[in-house]
């Protein structure tokens, strides 16, 4: 039978610290010793012409997102970013689309004291293919984990989710199209600042890129416990709201590319979680807590329980 893109990557590319590598795989970066008191975060992601992007994409706009799902990993790991390098394999070399694609880049990379210090460049017949590699800054044991949640924990989400899910239907002619929402999607802002923040305050933390129930899942599994999600008080934009109700679980749950945080912190911590969001100019949000039953389970407005598969967005699903 195939396998899924987890346990694909579980049996061949397991990876274990060692040395220096004092977390290796299974969270949004890996963590590297580097000097007195402090850690490299290490992450690397990929976007691939018709699996992430449309070919029409504006390229402005795709420099941009492919630095900034990388710069999200770096987020949910509470570090600074420092450097990146970019591997770049292209079907012809367009200066127009150059032009855009590194402007869209650097653009981001300065925002956040992101150096581009390195990468490769290569013919594919294929189509676009962007890799990139960011590495940030911690202190010493400070990094959020996917780890860390514990029975009692609130959970929080930062903005609000299901735009990027509803995006790529507009994008596709099958939603009318809103201009936030599609910006959501092309644009996603990484919560850098709320990442960092939330060192010392947060107990866990993820980047949702492929989904609420699956991202969250991941939280639960490595910590060994479960949640209770509140549906009703999942921020959602206005233009999610429009739509009917299973839509915006889909897009929620289900969705991807949403780039918030979901973190989880002790209730006493509610009052830093809330100056914590203020310091970085994002709005969060408590969605539910974190139980001693493993599972994830949606409470609805009318009192009804649902157990929702923790279930991502999956390469490789059958
Ligand atoms: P994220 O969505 O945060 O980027 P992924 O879901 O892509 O994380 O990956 C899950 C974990 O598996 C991460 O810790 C990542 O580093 C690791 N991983 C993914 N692909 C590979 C691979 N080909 N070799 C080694 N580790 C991998
Ligand atoms: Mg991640």
């Amino acid at each position: 039978m195939a396998l899924g893109e987890f346990a694909l990557i579980a049996r061949h590319f397991s990876a274990a610290p060692a040395g220096r590598v004092a977390l290796a795989g299974g969270d949004d970066c890996a963590l590297l010793d580097g000097g007195d008191g402090w850690q490299w975060a290490v992450t690397a992601d990929m976007l691939v012409e018709g699996v992430h992007f449309l070919p029409d994409v504006d390229p402005e706009a795709l420099g941009h997102k492919a630095l900034a799902v990388n710069l999200s990993d770096l987020a949910a790991c509470g570090a600074a970013p420092r450097a990146c390098f970019l591997a770049l394999a292209l079907p012809r070399a367009d200066e127009a689309w150059l032009g855009a694609f590194s402007r869209g880049l650097h653009a981001l990379a300065e925002a956040h004291g992101c150096v581009l210090a390195g990468g490769d460049t290569t013919r594919s017949p294929g189509g676009v293919t962007i890799a990139i590699t960011a590495l940030g800054e911690v202190p010493r044991g400070a990094a959020l984990l996917r780890s860390g949640a514990r029975v009692g924990d609130d959970l929080w989400v930062s903005g609000h989710l299901g735009d990027g899910a509803l995006g790529l239907l507009m994008r596709t002619g099958h939603a009318p199209a809103d201009a936030a929402a599609l910006a959501r999607l092309e644009r996603p802002q990484p919560r850098v600042a709320l990442g960092r923040a939330l060192r010392g305050v947060a107990t866990s933390a993820i980047d949702v890129s492929d989904g609420l129930a699956g991202d969250l899942g991941h939280v639960l599994a490595a910590s060994g416990v479960g949640a209770r999600l509140d549906w009703a008080a999942v921020p959602r934009s206005a233009a999610l709201a429009a739509c009917d109700e299973a839509l915006q679980r889909r897009c929620v749950l289900a969705g991807g590319d949403d780039y918030e945080l979901v973190f989880t912190a002790p209730p006493t911590a509610r009052e830093a979680v809330s100056r914590a969001g203020a310091a970085a100019g994002v709005a969060v949000t408590r969605i539910g807590t974190i139980t001693p039953a493993s599972g994830l389970l949606l409470a609805l407005p009318d009192g009804a329980t649902m157990d929702i598969a923790a279930r991502a967005f999956d390469h490789f699903a059958p």
